[in-house]
């Protein structure tokens, strides 16, 4: 399904926009594009379910013991005293259930995992028990339905096992499993192109020669995209002259489902990318007021979403998190993610003037406290390295002193390790 060319079109006139809003405008404006396909439970990993999946059994199916031990109805007991129950032959064990009615006054024995048999309820522990030839005593208070695992106590019959959008995990396929599903309607992996721009960029393993820098957001972004469970396609590095980047842009909106680049997005004079992507399609710079990051270049080729990223790698990883990464995943089908953050305590202070939401590279102390990489607002791939999250101080706060309560976004929580 092909977005609208003009789907990311701001109002015009509009100076900065709270990243809230901007997150709500793309929320609202993507919807899935991959196609759906059916897979076997065996290789869901990873994928996005396109429909909702309703249990077509309960799961337990059939009451069943919690532990060995001995299976009884409760109204066999006295509410004190020791009781003794007579013992009959035979008994249930998981994938055998008993064949018989076990009667007031009764018991039979039982193991983990077996169907309750006829006329019980409860289960006394195998540790609470005297066996005594043909009869068993234990004491009294044993609760009713004591020992024993519900029918339909995960999940009954007809109710939703899981929605659609969920990206199947380990969790996620044992419970398709434990319901009999053996055939998954999924998305196919949403293909993402990504390339740098850039006239000053090498290539690492090549020489640098003088002016160069080595081209490091393509290694990131790649991976960045990789840890989102979708396709990354490496589309290179391309010089900042408009025909190279018109035809790389073509190149990879015919490739991909979505396109990521990273440089030349801001609108200066070898800002080729916003330039290119107005012409070939549609483009709007959206001006977010969020540091770090500079204009996010959205646009579509043929109704392909093109993000254009700030070149500074700090700014192109932090606008991926918050902007690219939900966007992806919407596109892949998945439910649009809302960041994983915790209050700690700050171990720093910082300057922050309200009206803009900063993103400072932080780490937690393990004792409830975070600190924040040593130099803010620079561009140091150290910082990325030494940080293990992001602590993200809102649109309205002032500064930050020591002590005060902050919000930590794990690393781990977008995804990544
Ligand atoms: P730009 O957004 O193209 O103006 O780039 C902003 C800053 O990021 C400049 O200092 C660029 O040299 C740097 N930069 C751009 N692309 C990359 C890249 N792929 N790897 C490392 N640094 C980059
Ligand atoms: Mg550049």
């Amino acid at each position: 399904m092909a977005l609208k060319n003009d789907c990311f079109a701001l109002p015009s006139g509009v100076s900065w926009t709270p990243v809230d809003d901007a997150l709500a405008d793309l929320r609202d404006r993507l919807s899935p594009v991959t196609p759906v396909e059916t897979l076997p439970l065996g290789t869901g990993q990873g994928r996005v379910l396109a429909q909702d999946i309703p249990a077509p059994i309960s799961l337990p199916p059939a009451d069943n013991a919690a532990v060995d031990g001995y299976a009884l109805a409760h109204t066999s007991l006295t509410p004190e005293g020791e009781q003794h129950l007579a013992l009959r032959e035979g008994r249930a064990v998981a994938g055998a259930p008993f064949d018989g009615m076990v009667g007031n006054g009764e018991a039979v024995r039982i193991l983990t995992g077996a169907v309750m048999p006829d006329g019980t309820d409860s289960v006394v522990m195998d540790e609470d028990v005297e066996r005594d030839g043909n009869a068993i005593r234990f004491g009294s208070g044993l609760k009713p339905g004591a020992n024993s695992r519900k029918a339909g106590e995960d999940i009954r019959a007809g109710n939703i096992a899981l929605p659609a959008g969920t990206r199947l995990g380990p969790a996620e396929l044992a419970r398709l499993a434990s319901i009999g599903i053996a055939s998954l309607p999924v998305h196919a992996p949403l293909r993402v192109a990504i390339f740098s721009t850039g006239d000053e960029l090498a290539e690492p393993g090549e020489p640098l020669l003088s002016g160069q820098i080595y081209d490091a957001n393509r290694a990131m972004l790649l991976a960045l995209a990789k840890a989102q469970g979708v396709e990354a396609i490496d589309h290179g590095r391309i010089p900042d002259r408009p025909a190279a980047i018109a035809s790389a842009l073509g190149a990879a909106s015919r490739a991909a489902d979505v396109v990521i680049v990273s440089g030349g997005a801001s609108g200066g004079d070898e800002d080729h990318v916003s330039r290119e992507l107005s012409r070939m399609g549609a483009m709007a710079l959206w001006r977010i007021a969020m540091k770090p990051g500079r204009p996010l270049a959205l646009g579509q080729i043929d109704g392909v979403p093109v993000f254009g990223l700030p070149g500074n790698p700090v700014a192109a990883f932090v606008c991926f998190l918050i902007f690219a990464r939900p966007a992806l995943q919407r596109l892949a089908g998945a439910a649009w993610p809302e960041p994983v953050g915790y209050p700690l305590t700050a171990k720093f202070s910082a300057k922050k003037k309200p009206g803009r939401t900063e993103l400072l590279r932080a780490r937690a102390d393990g004792t409830g406290g975070v600190e924040k990489f040593r130099s803010d607002g620079s561009g140091l791939i150290g910082g990325l390295v030494w940080s293990d999250g992001l602590v993200m101080l809102d649109h309205a706060r002032g500064p930050v002193e020591e002590g005060e309560t902050v919000c930590f976004l794990p690393y781990a929580g977008f995804g990544l390790t």
